[in-house]
């Protein structure tokens, strides 16, 4: 079966003073139809990155990309032209965003937001009333009050619970197939994180939708997702089925963020594992994560490594896996 989106070795450079920042190194990652995936690794490890480069809104520069090719629904995403990219990101994909304050543009009023999005993704053979229901069904089903105050408010005018809500009605009143959700609601309180999280889960299984959830929380991720892949500086590192990894993590790096788990408080928040995020200027050789590594060998310092699958859809970057003989 065909993947959504499906990217495949990708490797984003930033461009900084003296030389670059090896960001991405060799993202792999694929989403299917409906499925809900979560994208977990520490702050700073590439995973907005990867998100902003499949909705090509990586600035660049800085940003460069080196290598890799993303895909949805088969089409090239990093080859398209501009009005190609427009109407992927305002018929087919979504992406909001921890802030989302970022995503609404403060000098125009939601309604008159929302109504060009409705208009350019369902056409404009509807009259202007019906695109106006349409915006107002969607504010509904994101349990939005009063929704022509809302469309007659400015964004700043909104709490941030309510913008958060706002962004993801956006991206319902367009029938997107695929929202990608960086940390939502963190940046709110967390019962309000708990709804809008809520909300989400709801309207995918109600539409079959498929979602990226970007988080550094275990817990959001173990509560809300299928499937997950980890990351950690710039590399995917493990891939599974969430009940199964969060039963069997396998990559050193995993297991290390699971002990990490504040179990008392739950609230699922890793504090850090000993030693640092790798410096992207100069890299660790071989595998990243070697020099934090308890079960780092020879191998592990000279090749980067590649996926083992090790059960069905479990799939860890790791020597100790696959590549421990043929050392
Ligand atoms: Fe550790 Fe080597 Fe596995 Fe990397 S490849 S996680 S350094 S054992």
């Amino acid at each position: 079966k065909e993947a959504l989106l499906n990217i495949e070795d990708l490797y984003v450079h930033f461009k900084v003073y003296g030389g670059f920042l090896q960001v991405l190194n060799g993202v792999n990652f694929r989403v299917f139809s409906g499925e809900k995936v979560g994208l977990v690794g520490e702050t700073g490890c590439g995973k907005t990155t990867t998100m902003k480069t499949v909705m090509r809104i990586l600035p660049q520069p800085p940003g460069v990309i080196r290598g890799g090719r993303v895909f949805f629904r088969g089409q090239d995403v990093l080859k398209m032209r501009e009005p190609e990219v427009e109407v992927l990101r305002r018929k087919h994909v979504s992406m909001i965003f921890q802030d989302p304050t970022a995503s609404l543009n403060p000098v125009f009023t939601v309604g008159e937001q929302m109504l060009e999005v409705v208009r350019f993704s369902r056409g404009t053979n509807l009259d202007d009333s019906s695109h106006r229901e349409m915006a107002i069904r969607a504010l509904q089903e994101v349990a939005l009050p009063d929704p022509e105050r809302i469309l007659a408010s400015y964004p700043l005018q909104l709490s941030g619970g309510m913008r958060q809500r706002v962004c993801i009605a956006m991206a319902l009143v367009s029938h997107k197939e695929l929202l990608i959700a960086d940390e939502p609601g963190t940046s709110l309180d967390v019962t309000i994180q708990d709804q809008i999280l809520r909300l989400i889960h709801r309207l995918a299984e109600e539409r079959n939708m498929a979602v990226i959830l970007i988080s550094h929380s275990l817990g959001v991720i173990r509560e809300w997702t299928d499937r997950v892949y980890v990351m950690y500086a710039g590399c995917m590192i493990e891939e599974a089925g969430t009940r199964e990894l969060f039963a069997e993590p396998l990559h050193p790096y995993t297991q290390a963020l699971m002990k990490c788990v504040p179990k008392l408080t739950g609230t699922g928040v890793f504090e850090g594992i000993p030693g640092r995020i790798p410096d992207y200027f100069d890299p660790p050789s071989g595998c990243r994560f070697h020099p934090r590594c308890p079960q780092a060998f020879e191998r592990c310092l000279k090749e980067k490594p590649p996926f083992y699958e090790v059960k069905d859809g479990h799939r860890v970057a790791c020597f100790l896996f696959g590549g421990k003989s043929d050392a």
